[in-house]
């Protein structure tokens, strides 16, 4: 009952199951992030703007868990991009991590209206080349902004990070993401809690047939799409039953009857709108 592990573009692979750390108090991170590595994570989701890096690196440093046991992602802020700034950021970032190299690097958003998106991304091909990211992709990045940044630069990013959860599955930029060999990760997973998707017929339904809770029958449906997630709970008892999806498979029927949630309910910002 190992997590699987999924192979990027570029070679490197990733647990497709993590622990998400969006909203998780600065200074309770180092706290949760022990709980969660105890319960047996080890693939981490952060970002500068969430303010709690710091806390992740502490909760690494204590853990003496080998760091090529871990995979760490972190990801560039808006008021970031740019070449040098985005540079520097990412010096910062490790630096509040208190590592000497991250497993992946995102630009969060594609802040459109900005405009320095394939800029931002030059900089990180060099941050991968130095060997200090040994991945790089983007984050909600919609097709438009794929399409752009692929036309103008030379990696393909490894992954998008993007909101997805049955109500929300962005058929068109996933499917674009599988042509060009992109993996998708889904953020917002559980639907941040904003929907009552563990009422729905098909997750309950499901749930009681292999006696298991509707988070875990979602997180299932999330690994059998072949999604990457990292659910967020700050709750240990939550960590553990949010991690132990590992010993179930849903029917194909089951699977099917989850992803006809589909209603277009995105549950946060459009990445447009985002500055
Ligand atoms: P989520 O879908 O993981 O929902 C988390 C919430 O669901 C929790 O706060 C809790 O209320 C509830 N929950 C968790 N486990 C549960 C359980 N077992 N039973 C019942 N309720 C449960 O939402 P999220 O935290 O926003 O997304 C996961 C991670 O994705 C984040 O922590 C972050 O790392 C990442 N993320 C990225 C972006 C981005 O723009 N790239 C945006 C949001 C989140």
């Amino acid at each position: 009952n190992t997590v699987p592990s999924i192979t990027l573009n570029d070679g490197h692979t990733i647990p497709q199951l993590g622990f998400g750390v969006f909203k998780v108090d600065p200074a309770e991170t180092e706290r949760i992030v022990t709980d969660a590595l105890e319960v047996g994570y080890r693939h981490l989701d952060t970002a500068k703007v969430y303010g709690n890096e710091a806390g992740v690196g502490k909760a690494i440093a204590d853990s003496g868990i080998a760091r090529d046991e871990l995979f760490v992602t972190t990801k560039l802020w808006n008021d970031d991009q740019g070449t040098q700034s985005a540079l520097d950021a990412f010096d910062r970032s490790l630096e509040q991590l208190g590592l000497d190299h991250v497993d992946l690097y995102l630009i969060h958003w594609p802040s459109p209206k900005k405009d320095r998106y394939v800029e931002s991304w030059k900089a990180l091909e060099q941050i991968q080349a130095s060997g200090r990211a040994r991945s790089i992709g983007v984050s909600n990045f919609l097709v438009p902004h794929l399409e752009k940044l692929l036309a103008n630069t030379d990696v393909v990013p490894a992954v998008n990070q993007i909101e997805l959860h049955p109500a929300h599955q962005q058929p068109a930029v996933t499917a674009f993401a599988r042509e060009h060999g992109i993996h998708i990760e889904a953020w917002g997973p559980l639907g941040q809690g904003k929907y009552p998707l563990f009422e729905a017929e098909a997750v309950t339904g499901a749930a009681s047939a292999h006696g298991k809770t509707p988070a875990q029958v979602v997180i299932r449906w999330h690994l059998q799409t072949g999604n990457i997630v990292f659910p967020k709970s700050n709750r240990r008892e939550r960590m553990a039953e949010n991690f132990d999806v590992l010993d179930f498979s849903l029917t194909d029927a089951e699977v099917a009857a989850i992803t006809a949630l589909e209603r277009e309910g995105r549950v946060s910002a459009h990445p447009d709108e985002v500055e």
